[in-house]
């Protein structure tokens, strides 16, 4: 695995760029003048192509799409002050990308291809990281077996790809959250702890109730006792119970690793809090709403980064939460912001230099 692998490009005629204006854009739905897409086969991985973005012709037999063997990533690109182009910590989601395809049967991507390709093609397509306050270029990276068979078996084939996506401000309005008893995503001994594509698409008929009744999301509790706080929809999260903060701990395999987690714990420990990652009870949460330390709730992810949590709603009970006067939660979305835009020093080294 040592050996040089060798990427070939071959790039796009024409730029669609110039088209295009990267203010402001929806999240997910423009996609950039090249991709990543390397083949498994034999054994090993062969066809490492960067090339002009395309469909793909793929069989209907196709074993992913019926039995599921898929997984992604999420990660995104900056531009510092002097246009130069950065990565938000990529080492972490390469190895968390090679847990999941260890828990889905599926073979890893070497870092020359993930690490090394990634780098190239945000490199080829650089003009299109927005240079705006809060713009990036998202990185989807995924994974998806390949073999033209409907036996339910881990495929011999599989294809590896990389696809980016300019993204204006992922704005995102304090949440509503219904604290969901029923429906759970993930159990101990199950994949939770993967960014397997079937999570997401499982998930969705919960979120969808959820929002018939008003809500934006649901907040995922415990699948045996439906106690203990798990995650936010698609993002972690964390609680603020006087001067400590909590955030659900990863031992039981339930909760995803996220990268911006991480960085949060990193951050609110230089601010001075005491994170504890550990299980958390809907009634210890209740408890501490009820004699005012809950201070603050919010999830944390790549797409948004921190998303504040106005309201927490279980069985007929309502947590409401005046997130105008919030400190911690603005405050760490500044930093992260900051440091990713060049603005504050990266004292931790997580951008790194495409
Ligand atoms: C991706 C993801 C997160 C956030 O992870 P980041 O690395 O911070 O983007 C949290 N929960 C789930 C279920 C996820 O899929």
């Amino acid at each position: 695995m040592t050996a040089a692998m060798d990427i070939t490009i071959r790039k796009a005629e024409t730029s669609k760029l110039n088209d295009l204006n990267l203010e402001n854009l929806p999240f997910g739905k423009y996609f950039s003048d090249h991709m990543l897409e390397a083949d498994y086969e034999n054994g090993e991985w062969k066809n490492v192509e960067i090339k002009p973005y395309q469909p793909l012709l793929l069989n209907p037999s196709l074993s992913a799409l019926h039995y599921g063997q898929a997984i992604f990533e999420g990660i995104k690109a900056y531009k510092d002050q002097n246009g130069n182009a950065f990565i938000f910590r990529p080492q972490d989601n390469f190895r968390r990308f090679n847990i999941s395809a260890e828990r889905m049967q599926m073979p890893s991507v070497p870092e020359e291809i993930f690490m090394e390709g990634m780098r190239k093609l945000v490199e080829l397509d650089k003009n299109w990281i927005p240079s705006k306050h809060d713009h990036s270029l998202y990185i989807r990276p995924f994974m998806f077996s390949s073999d033209d068979l409907i036996g339910v078996r881990p495929s011999d084939t599989y294809k590896f790809m990389i696809i980016l996506s300019p993204t204006g401000p992922y704005y995102s309005a304090p949440m509503r959250i219904y604290v969901e008893e029923k429906y759970v995503r993930a159990a101990p001994g199950g994949v939770g702890y993967a960014k397997a594509a079937g999570n997401y698409g499982s998930a969705m008929y919960a979120t969808a109730q959820a929002k018939k009744l008003g809500f934006d999301q649901v907040l995922w509790m415990d699948a045996i006792h439906h106690k203990n706080v798990q995650e936010c929809g698609t993002m972690n999260v964390f609680f603020i119970i006087g001067n400590k903060a909590i955030t659900p701990g990863l031992e039981e395999g339930t909760i995803l690793d996220g990268v911006t987690r991480q960085s949060t714990i990193t951050l609110l420990q230089e601010m001075g809090f005491t994170v504890e990652e550990r299980s958390l009870s809907i009634d210890e949460i209740i408890e501490a709403y009820k004699s005012n330390q809950l201070k603050e709730v919010f999830g944390t992810g790549t797409a948004a980064t921190i998303s504040l949590i106005k309201e927490l709603r279980y069985k007929d009970f309502d947590m409401k939460f005046d997130v105008e006067k919030w400190e911690a939660a603005p405050k760490l979305k500044n930093w992260l912001t900051d440091i990713r835009e060049g603005k504050r020093e990266d004292k931790y080294h997580w951008m790194q230099k495409v």
